[in-house]
């Protein structure tokens, strides 16, 4: 059977879909007898503090519950679920909370599965080529084959979030900011692609149960698609996935190097589809939030349409890494709620590794200690508002904004770990978004 082969199949019944979107990619076909296999879901947040929506986010239990049932069947006994959530690394409890919630312990008593959090295990340094190099969890690398979980989901920095991409929890903090480079050619896209490229045998599930736009965390539009996609090629799984959510591969950069590292096409022209047909079931998931950028303000458009003017919160790039991504959310939502009608006073806040500041500001807020470094000296800056540190501390943040003239609710970050816990509101009274398919009984 073609490793090029990809299956896509309607989620229709517990374990039998796994089955059948494994069984018609030959997806287990390579699976050595006794293999020691290394299962990656994708937990790309978590709080303790509250319930959120997860739809699109993670990935279901359920899924993860019959591809464990279905290694059983094939006599696997040695199978590890592993994650690197961001948390404070020295945070055991968020990782151990999660893994209790999504039901883990109970199928590690049900079938004597195990499950690492990442980050309190060790790194080896891999190199991948062209001066790159990245410290892998040992666990995955170690393994004899590694089953890849990702939800179907967008990103607002990599467009898609599926197979490779999903493979970025399994790396060190450090190489994390390393992938969020400041260099124009070796950038996101270019570090992401090669993410699996030292790994033991892949076999690609994505879980499109529920599928996110404007992903990748809870704030994005969660659907209900019903979807699996199954393969034994990572790069042949995403470029089905891609055109899935309706995002051309071609356009898709990492996608685009990664074919690339391989001789290969993006076009699909050298995959297999088998099941459902791609045009059939394909939906356009928007990736990202548009912005408005006008004369006298930038900021997401929902903040534009509030009216809000006189601050330029310049649009993220790919250099701001997750730590920094976590706090601008609630940073754009603490000034949406402090916009009292008054436009501002020509404030600039700039974010991530690259950006430069704008004559004729009155202030400029520095968010992070990379954009201290990079413009601390800048010419063009009237009056800098610098929030040091990595991650930025979200106390300094709050006084660098009222410095700034935008009084901001301080409650709101103290509060932060609860906020996501609002967002449940959406999927209230819409059967369709079930608790259930996060556990497992
Ligand atoms: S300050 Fe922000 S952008 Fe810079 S390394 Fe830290 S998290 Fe990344």
């Amino acid at each position: 059977m073609a490793d090029n082969r990809v299956s896509i199949v309607r989620y229709e019944t517990p374990y039998e879909s796994v089955k059948k979107a494994v069984d018609l990619c030959g997806g287990l076909d390579h699976l050595p007898a006794k293999a020691k296999v290394f299962i990656k879901p994708n937990i790309v947040f978590w709080t303790k503090a509250c319930e959120f929506p997860k739809w699109g986010v993670i990935t279901t239990s359920r899924v993860m519950a019959d591809m464990i049932r279905l290694l059983k069947d094939r006599g696997i006994d040695d199978i590890t679920i592993g994650e690197g959530i961001v948390s404070d690394p020295k945070d055991k409890e968020t990782p151990a909370h999660a893994f209790e919630t999504l039901g883990y312990n109970k199928l590690g008593q049900k079938y004597g599965v195990k499950t690492v959090a990442i980050m309190e295990r060790p790194f080896e340094e891999v190199d991948l080529g062209d001066g790159i190099s990245l410290k892998f969890n040992t666990d995955i690398l170690n393994s004899d084959f590694v089953v890849d979980l990702p939800p179907m989901k967008t990103h607002n920095q990599t467009v898609v979030s599926l197979g490779i991409k999903n493979l970025k929890g399994t790396i060190d903090i450090p190489s994390r900011k390393k992938c969020h480079s400041a260099d124009p050619e070796k950038n996101l896209h270019f570090h992401v692609a090669r993410l699996a490229d030292k790994m033991p045998p892949v076999f690609t599930l994505i879980d499109g149960i529920y599928t996110l736009e404007r992903g990748p965390a809870f704030d994005g539009k969660m659907h209900r698609s019903n979807l699996l996609v199954a393969s034994p090629d990572i790069l042949s799984a995403d470029l089905v996935g891609s055109r899935l959510l309706g995002h051309d591969p071609s356009e898709v950069s990492h996608l685009v190097y990664a074919a690339q590292n391989r001789g290969r096409p993006t076009d699909l022209s050298d995959v297999e589809v088998v099941g459902e047909k791609i045009e059939d079931v394909a939906s356009y998931h928007q990736n990202d939030v548009s912005y408005c950028q006008e004369e006298t303000r930038e900021m997401p458009v929902p903040l534009a349409r509030q009216g809000i003017d006189g601050i330029f919160y310049r649009k993220f790039d790919d250099t701001m890494c997750t730590y920094c991504s976590g706090l601008n959310g609630l940073v754009l939502t603490a000034i949406r709620y402090a916009w009292n009608g008054d436009p501002w006073d020509n404030v600039e806040v700039l974010t991530g590794k690259s950006m430069e500041p704008t004559p004729g500001m009155k202030a400029t807020i520095l968010l992070g200690q990379c954009m201290y470094k990079k413009n601390k000296d800048h010419p063009d800056i009237q009056k800098m508002i610098a929030v040091k540190g990595c991650p930025p501390n979200p106390k300094n943040v709050v006084k660098a904004l009222h410095e700034a003239g935008i009084e901001v609710d301080p409650n709101l970050f103290e509060q932060a770990a609860s906020l996501p816990g609002f967002f449940m509101a959406k999927y209230q009274d819409r059967p369709e978004f079930e608790e259930s398919f996060f556990r497992v009984e």
